[in-house]
């Protein structure tokens, strides 16, 4: 079995994410030192308890994840839920490679292209005007549809019922789109003056509904967790086949 040295993944990653580029809301990279060389990589969206205990069974020498630890505003102590966690990375001399936003916007093995490849979604536009490393993205259906088929086209590509709210003139057709990964309700504005038919993201909040339904867009909870499978995944494959390491996406069932 062929492995890789830590130093020569995170040049790499480096390399291919540029996380100096992003202003995130927690470090990206290396974020728990383990094992030098690394022959396994288990993904995963979130380095909840029950994926560590499955990379464990797995033998995983490195866990690659978007949702990692050492977030702004959250207790420091290693304490409880934190200190089990990194307790269970330190004794099993596991590495946790993290990113947020740079495995968000990645063009290649990024969140939202991976999504908009499952949706048969043309990027035209990034989703925050100006920015060359924008968080979402607009595009096009190949040919419109109704907004019923769009919501059972993101039912069978996530494996979950999206939350959709119509607006309250009904638009017949969903052409124009606009998507961002996550939590991204707040974006809705940023649909609305993208002029799109429709908005998915993967959070809802209360004020979300009357925007949608005022504005006149369709907009689509279409799970947090849901839609941020794609990235870790992808980028997961991408280490193997370039290393020849083993990898295995775990899929930690959450309903949000
Ligand atoms: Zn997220």
């Amino acid at each position: 079995m062929s492995t890789v040295s830590r130093n020569e993944l995170m040049n790499y990653l480096t390399g291919l994410l540029s996380p100096a580029s992003f202003k995130d809301y927690c470090e990206n990279g290396l974020q728990v030192e383990g094992v030098d060389q690394i022959g396994t990589l288990v993904s995963g969206v979130t380095a909840c308890q029950a994926l560590l205990d499955r990379a464990v069974e797995l033998n995983a020498d490195a866990i690659l994840v978007h949702h990692g630890y050492f977030w702004k505003g959250e207790p420091q102590s290693l304490v409880g839920m934190k200190g089990r966690r990194i307790r269970t990375l330190i004794k099993n001399d596991i590495n946790l490679i993290a990113y947020h936003l740079p495995l968000d916007v990645h063009a290649e093995y990024g969140n939202n292209t991976q999504l908009a490849k499952l949706l048969g979604l043309t990027v035209t536009e990034g989703l925050e005007e100006g920015n060359p490393l924008s968080v979402g993205s607009v595009g096009e259906l190949s040919e419109p549809i109704t907004a019923q088929a769009f919501s059972e086209r993101l039912a069978s590509v996530l494996g979950r019922e999206p939350l959709h709210i119509a607006p309250d003139r009904e638009k017949e057709q969903i052409h124009r789109v606009a998507w961002c990964t996550g939590a991204a309700q707040s974006y809705i504005y940023k649909a609305i003056v993208a002029e799109v038919d429709a908005f998915v993201t993967g959070e809802i909040s209360e004020p979300t509904v009357h925007t949608a339904r005022e504005e006149g867009i369709h907009f689509y909870s279409a799970g947090h967790h849901a839609t941020e499978r794609y990235g870790v995944k992808a980028l997961g494959e991408h280490l193997a086949e370039t290393f020849g390491i083993q990898h295995h996406f775990v899929d930690v069932d959450n309903p949000v």
